[in-house]
């Protein structure tokens, strides 16, 4: 099999093969990421593309789902992506989904009619990593889209009947921007229409703008109970029916559930945790963490 540099496995997928058909980031500029800043982006070539096909059809010729790799793969062409899925079919046959990583602005050169056909040949969800509904959030760690770029991409995704996740980066607008971060992710969130809502939380790995900018005192990170109430101001102003989901240093009980059914309960379950967990640990744990 090709892996290029860091693979990163949905851990909330179920456990499927998975095939890398472009590498790194066809982005690389956000502030927050270090993730893929040592490979430089390229499409994966097509003879290696069918190479490792094959090679999981020989392993896992049953399988009926696959994770396609590396940041951001929906940023291929239509043709390209259209291409990939029939080598896909041909090879695998009872494959029935793909999921990917996609940038919000992957979407943009692909109309509706393309994205449906893209849908009948497996491709039925993507995990936008859409970080934060603000723009000036969004503007200050380089995110290369806006929130009406959101709303829009997402509405044909909605058309097409591609099923998508969103993420919430807790944090991301340090201090100064937290409360905005907070309600306009929760109100763009809210506008579109996600089957998952996942969170994480900021790290300052090394080599990011944003560490860079902490060091000379420009970025000002929140510190863990803030992080928490950002968190809390998010989900109070959410509204969606799909799964919730959190990375949040602090393991929730109510993970990885319908959202609606048990908003009240998040909130408790969050608030109860500001109010007796021990902040100097968290911030250890945070502090250890290597990847997002
Ligand atoms: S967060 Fe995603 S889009 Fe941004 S640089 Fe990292 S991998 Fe690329």
């Amino acid at each position: 099999m090709h892996y290029t540099g860091t693979v990163y496995r949905n851990p909330y997928e179920p456990p499927s093969p998975l095939l890398e058909i472009t590498q790194g980031c066809s982005h690389n500029k956000c502030k927050f990421c270090n993730m893929y800043s040592s490979v430089k982006y390229r499409p994966s070539p097509m003879d290696w593309i069918e190479e490792d096909i094959k090679e999981i059809a020989s392993v896992y010729p049953e399988t009926d789902r696959l994770q396609l790799l590396s940041a951001d793969p929906f940023v291929l062409s239509f043709n390209r992506l259209n291409e990939i899925c029939d080598l896909i079919n041909k090879y695998l046959p009872n494959i029935e989904i793909m999921t990917m990583a996609a940038r919000v602005d992957n979407i943009k050169d692909k109309s509706v009619e393309k994205l449906k056909i893209l849908k009948d040949k497996g491709i039925l969800e993507l995990n936008l990593g859409a970080e934060s509904g603000d723009d000036e959030t969004l503007k200050s760690v380089k995110k290369g889209y806006g929130s009406k770029d959101i709303i829009e991409q997402c509405e044909k995704l909605d058309k097409a009947g591609i099923d998508y996740w969103l993420t919430f980066l807790n944090g991301i607008g340090g201090v100064e921007l937290s409360k905005q971060h907070a309600l306009n992710s929760a109100k763009i969130f809210s506008q579109a229409n996600p089957t998952v809502v996942g969170t994480g939380g900021l790290v300052l790995f090394e080599g990011t703008g944003l560490l860079a900018l902490y060091k000379r005192g420009k970025f000002h990170p929140l510190v863990e109970k803030e992080l928490m109430h950002e968190l809390l101001l998010f989900i109070e102003n959410l509204d969606f029916d799909g799964r919730f989901i959190t990375h949040h240093t602090v393991s929730m009980d109510l993970n990885n559930v319908n959202f609606k059914q048990n908003k009240e309960k998040i909130i408790k379950n969050l608030q109860k945790g500001i109010d007796n967990l021990d902040m100097g640990m968290l911030t250890k744990i945070r502090n250890n963490k290597r990847g997002l």
